[in-house]
């Protein structure tokens, strides 16, 4: 045996090895019920593709001739261990969090997920070390077409969502998550393409991008107008998002934006995310053709004014660039809010509905009776809790902007919202069951 079938048959056990150990820790929570099966599945198909590429490329190896074609095998098993690699990133997913989520605030992402994507989809909830939300959906789907180049087999879709692992009790923040769903909503219905492609494509941006950057055709120019494209993208994508979230979750995902965006940054455009105050105003502009404008500027005109200051202020930079951006995004403004309510549908959230049952929630709340029914036959709905905590809270605690972080101090409080989505879900459940 020479040196290059000793080197292959070290990359050949290396990656066996590696691939079945994942395997052997994977399989059995595919077949396990409950949350993480779905992800568990999509983990081990992938497995199962690169260990099938390991054993064609043995089987190359065995009749190969030539050192050249040795060598080449070699290099390609090299990267199929790397993928193994990757797939590491993937395991602590499937294991239960050390910060767990409420039950009740699970069942409210469920709930979100079902609306915005549909089924079938499993969400995963898994804990983050960096303070951040975020989700992935088909976490290995590039792996499938850039490395492995072959269909990715697809079923209900995983979708793994992030939380700050510190933040996991608070009940009343998590609403940012809906923003995050949304993410996977957009994946799910190509919102981007439905959007951002015709603009894209339009007269009117080709003559913005022309006045910008002249019409030379050599690649820096090409990649500078690349680049403002994706940037657009982006932008399009969180503004869809923030509405998404807003449409299905009423105006407490206001307080939850407020909550997570307003104390790291203001007016400051950034590459991916427009400044947060556009992105405030886009949000009014919708709680007012929603009119939910009434119901929170009368509980809380502080904060509301606090809101309405934040959009209106304009971006801390006005280079060409920006400008193009702002100013596009705000000729898509109709079509964001168009596709949205298209995507939400009927169950959008209803500010009639909830004006029949505030008053309700509020009283609850003041005398510290779980809001899990609105009476004995009839369970809260669970945006209203939300929505009627957010308001009880941030009043109690003095109804101006930093009455938001100290409401989120109220670990107890928040523990006994998520109890009283956790039992409204269980007076839906029963009376479905005994009807
Ligand atoms: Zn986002």
């Amino acid at each position: 045996m020479g040196a290059l079938d000793d080197d292959f048959a070290f990359l050949a056990a290396t990656a066996h090895r590696l691939i079945d150990e994942l395997a052997a820790e994977v399989t059995p929570r595919v077949h396990g019920k409950g949350r993480g099966a779905v992800l568990a599945e999509h983990i081990n198909q992938t497995l199962d593709a690169i260990r099938a590429r390991v054993t064609r490329d043995e089987t190359r190896f065995a009749a190969a001739q030539s050192a050249t074609a040795k060598a080449t095998l070699a290099r390609q098993l090299r990267l199929l261990v790397a993928l193994t690699w990757g797939i590491h990133e993937a395991m602590p997913w499937i294991d239960p969090p050390r910060h767990q989520l409420d039950l009740g605030t699970a069942f409210l992402i469920d709930e979100t997920a079902l609306a915005m994507i549909g089924p079938p989809v499993e969400v995963l909830p898994v804990e983050s070390n960096h303070y951040m939300y975020w989700t992935l959906s088909w976490p290995f789907e590039e792996l499938w077409s850039e490395n492995l180049k072959q269909p990715m087999p697809r079923g209900t879709r995983p979708i793994v969502l992030a939380y700050p692992a510190r933040e996991a009790p608070s009940a009343l923040l998590h609403g940012a998550f809906a923003h995050e769903l949304a993410h996977a909503a957009v994946d799910h219905h190509d919102l981007l393409g439905t959007v951002a492609d015709p603009l894209l494509q339009g007269s009117d941006y080709s003559a913005a991008i022309t006045a910008r950057f002249g019409t030379a055709t050599d690649a820096a120019t090409v990649r500078s107008k690349q680049n403002v494209g994706n940037q657009v993208e982006e932008w399009i994508e969180e503004l869809l998002c923030d509405q998404l979230a807003l449409t299905y979750l009423g105006p407490s995902f206001l307080f939850c934006f407020a909550g997570m965006v307003l104390p790291v940054t203001w007016n400051e455009p950034q590459d991916q995310h427009p400044n947060a105050t556009m992105r405030m105003r886009f949000m009014l502009d919708t709680v007012r053709a929603n009119h939910w404008d009434t119901l929170v500027s009368e509980r809380l005109p502080t904060i509301w004014a606090w809101f309405e200051q934040a959009a209106a202020t304009k971006p801390a930079v006005t280079d060409p660039i920006t400008e193009l951006l702002i100013d596009t995004c705000e000729a898509v403004e109709p079509e964001i809010r168009r596709v949205t309510s298209q995507t939400i549908g009927t169950s959008a959230f209803d500010a009639a509905a909830y004006a029949n049952v505030g008053e309700r929630l509020a009283e609850l709340l003041n005398n510290d009776i779980l809001p899990a029914q609105l009476n004995p036959t009839t369970a809260a709905d669970h945006r209203h809790i939300l929505l009627a905590a957010w308001l009880h809270a941030v009043d109690h605690n003095g109804g101006r902007p930093a009455a938001i972080p100290a409401a989120l101090a109220q670990r107890e409080y928040q523990r006994f919202i998520a109890k009283a989505l956790e039992m409204s879900t269980t007076f839906t459940a029963w009376k479905r069951a005994c009807p």
